[in-house]
């Protein structure tokens, strides 16, 4: 199979490896914000503007978010702790989605007062978020809509129907009607249907429902929708052989959708949104790694200085992930596990996976860890979490999180000789 590239070189890693000991996830700053530009390109053309809020889940480090903010990128938050690395870098107003499904009202009560927009998950929420905020409603309200069995899901999300999230169709033209007679004037429509997809129909497919259901509810409740966010969920290319989602196409394509539903019934300028987090970072993410062990028993192991802590996707869903063994893209290829040190059989990178053969030693890579890989770390076994550098070109990098060490690990437990 073909080699993914690295972006750097090895003597550059090398040079960041002698000054912060590996494991580490290394983010490819340039790249992120050169792609997040290009999205931003695309649909250039949204009469009412168009915003991509970042999935802060995927990646949530401040100096991340403060670069991608730069861009032009808002936040897509749904806990507190994502709320205030918003609020930290100075992503403001709506610039912020805040998406509930099962929320407590402190969590509301933040959205409200940094101005967010809230996306309610069901129509009994109304209520809930009413209470929450001492008896009165936001101006601008967003309803989540799960299609269920009007739209196929993908593998990762699942179909709609099994999905807890959303208000079925008639609920949303029940909820609309409610918020109308109560007399909010600002309408937001969201969707979420798709994690991961590489077919740029489908996400044709999603603005295609949402935008004619604007205009079914326009027609039907008189409301005027000033803001439509079509989701996230565009996948990445993790394997070599696949291709990323071409953007400017799909801009493209979406806004032929717009112009011949939203446009022809003389509804915009519509701020339209899409709350991507994996196809913003993850390809620009590497797991830095050093080779401790090699075995050879019923199989042959690469044991790393990493683990299922650092980078979980694998383990827990059989994900691939690329693995460069730099300096050696050329070199011989053996057939191995690739594992890290849990008391875990599934704590492997890669299971059969042809490699370039690594000695006792050498780095070794693996690829697109910027989404959903050090933001899913834990603990177990004692597993430290791991240090997030940031990659500036050449010779320049930051440590943007620091390691975790043994006494914050214990730092919660009140026990002498601990911490
Ligand atoms: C996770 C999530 C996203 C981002 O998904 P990506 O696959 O990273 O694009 C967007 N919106 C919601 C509500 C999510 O839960």
């Amino acid at each position: 199979m073909a080699d993914k590239s690295l972006p750097f070189t090895l003597a550059q890693l090398e040079a960041i490896a002698s000054q912060v000991p590996t494991p580490f996830h290394l983010y490819d700053e340039a790249a992120m914000v050169a792609n997040a530009r290009a999205f931003y390109q695309a649909f250039s053309w949204v009469p009412g503007g168009f915003i991509n809020h970042y999935a802060v889940k995927a990646l949530p480090n401040p100096y991340i978010l403060e670069a991608l903010k730069k861009a032009g990128l808002g936040g897509d938050c749904s806990s507190l702790a994502e709320l205030q690395l918003c609020e930290a870098v100075g992503i403001k107003g709506q610039d912020i989605m805040f998406t509930s499904n099962d929320t407590p009202a402190y969590e509301f009560q933040k959205a409200y007062e940094l101005g967010a927009i809230i996306n309610l998950d069901d129509i009994s929420h109304i209520a809930f978020l009413e209470k929450s905020l001492g008896g009165k409603l936001p101006d601008m309200l967003c309803f989540r809509y799960n299609p269920g069995p009007l739209k196929e899901g993908n593998a990762i999300i699942g179909k709609p129907e099994e999905a807890k999230y959303g208000f079925t169709r008639a609920q949303l033209f029940e909820g609309y009607r409610l918020l109308r007679d109560r007399g909010v004037k600002r309408f937001g429509l969201h969707t979420m249907v798709a994690s991961n997809e590489l077919n740029p129909d489908y996400f044709v497919g999603t603005a295609e429902m949402l935008f004619e259901l604007v205009v079914e509810l326009n027609r039907e409740l008189g409301i005027r929708f000033e803001y439509l966010n079509l989701g996230g969920g565009i996948g990445i290319p993790y394997r070599p052989n696949q291709t990323a989602v071409d953007l400017a196409a799909l801009g493209g394509r979406i806004k032929a959708v717009y112009d011949r539903t939203i446009g022809a019934a003389g509804l915009g300028p519509i701020r339209i949104a899409m709350e991507c987090g994996r196809m913003i970072t993850g390809p620009y993410g590497y797991l830095v790694s050093h080779v401790l062990h090699k075995k050879a028993i019923y199989k042959n192991y690469v044991g790393l200085d990493a683990c299922m802590a650092n980078l979980m996707r694998p383990g827990m869903y059989g994900s691939y992930h690329h693995i460069t063994v730099p300096g050696k893209e050329n070199g011989p290829k053996k057939v191995y596990d690739v594992t890290g040190s849990l008391c875990e059989n599934n704590d492997k990178f890669a299971v059969d996976r042809e490699i370039s053969d690594p000695a006792i030693g050498d780095l070794l890579v693996i690829h697109d860890t910027g989404a959903h890989g050090h933001a899913m770390g834990f603990n177990y076994n004692g597993k430290l979490r791991s240090a997030e550098v940031l990659w500036q070109g050449g010779s320049k990098f930051k440590v943007i999180r620091r390691a975790e060490t043994l006494a914050d690990h214990f730092a919660t437990l009140d026990y002498p000789g601990l911490g």
